[in-house]
Parts: structure tokens; sequence; C-alpha cells
């Protein structure tokens, strides 16, 4: 009896804990899976619009839809003029590829079966272009491929027939003789004047560059020079031009005094973070929280703003860690870090404020792609190394305004490239 009454006690409990347990499990199931319309509503649409782009979408896209911010510009690419039904597929696959294209251009490339050119600034200038002409498209494409020009004069170079191969020269029966060094030195500007982010001033450097580097294109030789790398980094340096405000440039070739602190620091609230930040930036940041915290990622300012004081203290332990060269490649000397113009932030994650793990979480995952929507951008990315001065680092923000960040974001440049080019 006594026996008995054990046993039942036991697979009593045994009972419980099972009830228990499905539950559980079908408790997490929901919280993972709320219905489309809730994540819909969540993410800010109206009644009407949910029903609309259920009537447009698929389950499956609707889904991309809410793991994505995207749904904006779905809602413009249906009320565009040329806008077929049948092809949404199509203009969705190109938005999410090309999150800054505009509605206008994935519908019209599209439509035009050019869904396989990749989506830039330039593009996107020769498709709104006052002078462009349908029937000059293919060509318009092919001289871009060919020459990465700026789009409006990929438009004027085609309307005008610039584009087709030149004949070949007849022989001048009294050839210029050679090795007269003017002479060559104007050969080789003809291959700089017009080319992308070219710089008349810097015209001198780059003949010098081109001929200690005949191996390199002409276009990374633009790129190389506006960013300074045919002088010597931590030498060959000017101060940086505070007046820029929030596009001032720090870097190896441009240092800020040992008096400058920004005027404009305020703290960082501890829910976002620690230490103080340039205002602007920081409310940026504050809106790029709010919309990441939606989606359940929750990104925390590490290091912002750091004086050169401690700058100083930070350089010189890795220097005695790891020795000067090895330092230089992964910090700032003192004066010369991004840091101490307040609009640098290194980000971790709520959960782990470790800079180093956060590449690994899916708040980089979220915010490498989206952060240029609120005026960030990856300050040192991978592969651009040798222009940076850096290494990779994927928690380093940096903020310099939505539109000049939409930019970078879309033309793949370094902010070295974009400031010499557009700011300097
Ligand atoms: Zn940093």
């Amino acid at each position: 009896m006594n026996k008995k009454r054990k046993i039942n006690k036991k697979n009593l409990f045994l009972l419980g804990a099972c009830f228990l347990a499905v539950w559980g499990i079908m408790g997490i199931y929901f919280l993972n899976h709320k219905t489309i319309d809730t994540q819909l509503k969540e993410i800010g649409y109206g009644k009407e619009e949910i029903t609309k782009l259920k009537g447009l979408l698929t389950s499956e896209n609707l889904k991309l839809l809410t793991q994505y911010q995207y749904h904006s510009k779905v809602l413009s690419i249906s009320e565009e003029k040329s806008f077929q039904q049948e092809k949404l597929e199509e203009y969705l696959k190109y938005l999410f590829q090309y999150p800054s294209a505009t509605s206008y251009d994935i519908v019209f490339l599209v439509n035009q079966g050019k869904e396989g050119v990749p989506y830039n600034q330039d593009i996107s200038t020769i498709l709104n272009h006052e002078d462009f002409k349908l029937e000059n498209l293919d060509r318009y494409f092919k001289y871009y491929q060919q020459h990465e020009l700026e789009g409006s004069k990929i438009v004027y170079d085609v309307n005008h027939d610039l584009d087709e191969e030149p004949k070949t020269e007849e022989k001048d029966p009294n050839p210029v003789e050679p090795n007269q060094p003017e002479e060559k030195n104007e050969d080789i500007k003809a291959l700089f004047l017009g080319k992308k982010y070219m710089v008349s001033e810097n015209m001198d450097r780059y003949i010098q560059y081109y001929q200690e580097h005949k191996d390199l294109s002409i276009h990374e030789i633009i790129t190389r020079v506006n960013s300074n790398l045919d002088k010597k980094a931590y030498e060959d340096i000017q101060k940086a031009d505070a007046s820029k405000g929030n596009l001032i440039l720090v870097n190896k070739y441009y240092y800020l005094d040992k008096q400058y602190v920004p005027s404009n620091l305020v703290n960082v609230e501890s829910t976002y973070g620690r230490g103080q930040l340039n205002q602007e930036a920081y409310q940026a940041f504050i809106e790029m929280y709010n919309d990441a915290s939606v989606l359940g990622l929750y990104p925390y300012i590490q290091s912002p703003y750091r004086s050169y004081n401690y700058q100083n203290t930070l350089y010189n332990n890795y220097v005695k860690k790891d020795g000067k060269k090895e330092a230089d490649t992964y910090s700032a000397r003192p004066g010369f870090s991004e840091h101490q113009t307040g609009l640098a932030m290194d980000l971790g994650t709520s959960k782990n404020h470790s800079i180093g793990a956060f590449e690994n979480s899916e708040e980089f995952k979220w915010i490498s792609q989206n952060a240029y929507r609120y005026g960030f951008i990856l300050r040192y990315p991978e592969g651009k190394e040798y222009i940076t001065g850096y290494q990779y680092e994927p928690w380093h923000y940096r903020y310099v305004g939505k539109e000049v960040a939409q930019y970078i974001y879309d033309n793949q440049i370094t902010y070295e490239e974009y400031y010499e080019y557009f700011i300097k």
C-alpha cells in the first residue's frame, strides 16, 4: 500500500513534469513565431497596409519583410507607374541585394531585364539623368563597366558617341621624338583626366605615383594618392580641419592637438552604454538602438570619446605589450585617434560589452547592414586596411550623417577617399 502510493506520487510527478515541458516548448515556439500580422504591426504597419501587403506578397516574402526593414520601399515600389505584379519577386530580390536603390530605379532596371547590374550612385545618376536615352541603355552600362567614370560623364560621352573604340591613328609621318619628359607627363596626365574621383590638384602626385607603380590601374592610383598613401604616415602630417564639423577627418595624416576637446559632448545613458559622445551622433545612435531593439537587438556603446591623454596611456600600454610596429596596426597614436572627435564609437552588445565579441553577434549582422541609414559608417572595413591604415574593426563606427553614410555604403569607399574628393 505504502509502496503503491509512492509509485503513484512518482508517476504524478513525471506526468506533471512532462506537462510543464510540453507547455514550455509550446510557449517558446509561439514566442519565436509571432504571426506575420503581429510582426508587421510591431514594425509600424497599419491594418490597411497589412491587408495591402498580404495581397501583394507571398508568405515567404512577407517573412523577409519582417526580417529586414525594407517595408516602406515595397509599398512605394508597388506604387511605381510601370510596376508589374508578376515581376514582384525580382523587384524584391533586387531590393534585398541593394537596399539603398530607389523604388523607381528598381522597377526600371528589372523591367528592362537589367537585374544583374550592380547598383550604386553612378548607375542611379545615369538612369535619372535629364539627357538619358533609353536606346543607349546597354551602351551606358558597357561604357561604365569599362571606364568607371561618373554617371553624368557616362551619359554625355555615350550620347556624343565618345564611347566607341578609338580608331587606330594613322602613323604620324613626323613622329615627335620620344623621351621628352614634358610630353610624357602630358600623356600620363591624359590617362587621369575625367576619371572617377580625380582631384585636379593631385595631378602631379598621380603622375609621380604612376611612374613608381606602373603595375597599378589608374583607378587604384587615384584611390591611393587621394588617401595620402604616397606620403609617410605620422610624418607628412597636417592639422585636422575642425571647421568641417561632423565631417572632420582624423587619421595617420591628419591630427588633433593635445588641447582639442569637442564642444558638444553629452553623457551616454547607461541603457545605451558608457562615456561621452557627440550630441548629434548620440541622437542618431538612440534612433538606431530603438529600431534594433524592436528586433530584439541591443547594441552597446563600449568606447566612445577618448581624450588625448587617455589615448596616450592606451597607446603606450599597447606599445609595451606588442611593440610599436604591431601597436600601430590596431591603435592610433595620441592625437591621431578618431575617438578624440567624439564622433566615433566602439560597439559591444548589452549582453556582452566586449568589442572583440561584437562581430559574432546578431547585433553586428544588423548594424553592419543598417547603420548607414542612421548616419554611421563602418570606418575600418575588411579589405581596405591598406587605405585606412588599420586592421578590420567590425566594432568601430563613425558618425558622418545620413547622406554621406548612404553614399559611402552604396559605393563601398572609405572615408579617406570620400573626404579627399567631396569635403576637403
Ligand atoms: Zn575604435
